[in-house]
């Protein structure tokens, strides 16, 4: 009698013990699989890793910002692809590769205390960037013409890191970025991140002697190349195209 007593209580714990180890199991599967499903199998880590490979990203002070700021914060659509995702209003999050050469290719101007204005913020990932680089001396400038954008891009960076934007170094504003944002110039570096038939005039005025502007050239249709704007410190500029843009599908500048 008593055998059978403790049998069925030792049977009874085994079941809810079961029991709960499967709950557990489903609820596991359902936060992983839903996180996996949003945001695929890579890891910030693991996208700078084969940007790294890629010969993309060289220097240490992008690697370790590229580290800093996972994407996954700006958009919720396969972040660690490297390709643009839609982040709403016909705009997307340039991809990852994109971000990785325009680092580069301003890193001697992000340095600390220097003065950046990101024109066509976006998701505002690369503003974070610049914060991050030019530190807590520097001043950042995202301008965008979208509201919407500015306050997405706002909420993204608080996730992120709330000091960037307290500390004032960085901060979004709305605007038509062709016209650049007088109220901070000059600026050391000037990034665009929408497309534009030719070289808006008052972003080169907007640059300081020995400052840089990077931006998408070529008409709808046109083959795109990434253009440098070199103001010199005599004032005199010199302009190439570094990079070849036909692959990407980038938003005009306007629209
Ligand atoms: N670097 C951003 C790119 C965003 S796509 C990122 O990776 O998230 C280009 C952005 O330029 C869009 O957000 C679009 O709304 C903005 N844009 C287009 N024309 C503009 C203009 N005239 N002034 C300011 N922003 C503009």
């Amino acid at each position: 009698m008593i055998d059978t007593v403790l049998k069925d209580d030792w049977e009874l714990k085994q079941t809810i013990a079961l029991g709960t180890v499967a709950v557990v199991c489903l609820m596991l599967c359902g936060l992983f699989g839903h996180r996996w499903a949003m945001h695929g199998s890579g890891s910030q880590r693991r996208l700078v890793e084969q940007l790294q490979k890629r010969g993309i990203l060289k220097s240490e002070r992008v690697i370790f910002t590229m580290l800093a700021t996972d994407r996954a914060l700006y958009t919720d659509r396969s972040p660690y692809t490297d390709a643009p995702q839609p982040i709403g209003h016909k705009a997307t999050i340039s991809a990852p590769h994109m971000h990785a050469y325009t680092l580069e290719l301003l890193a001697d101007k992000l340095t600390d205390g220097a003065s950046i204005l990101d024109v066509g913020s976006g998701s505002g990932f690369l503003t974070a960037c610049f914060a991050r680089m030019v530190g807590s001396t520097g001043r950042v400038v995202g301008v965008e013409h979208l509201w919407r954008l500015v306050q997405r891009s706002t909420e993204n960076v608080r996730r992120d890191d709330p000091n960037l934007l307290s500390n004032g170094c960085l901060r979004f504003v709305l605007g038509d970025g062709v016209l650049g944002w007088a109220e901070g110039a000059p600026y050391d570096a000037i990034h665009v991140g929408a497309a534009a038939c030719k070289v808006p005039p008052k972003l080169v005025e907007q640059l300081s002697h020995g400052g840089r502007l990077l931006v998408p050239i070529g008409c709808p249709g046109r083959a795109q190349w990434l253009t440098q704007v070199d103001k010199k410190p005599d004032g005199n500029e010199e302009t190439h195209a570094v990079l070849n843009h036909a692959d990407q599908n980038i938003t005009f500048i306007g629209s």
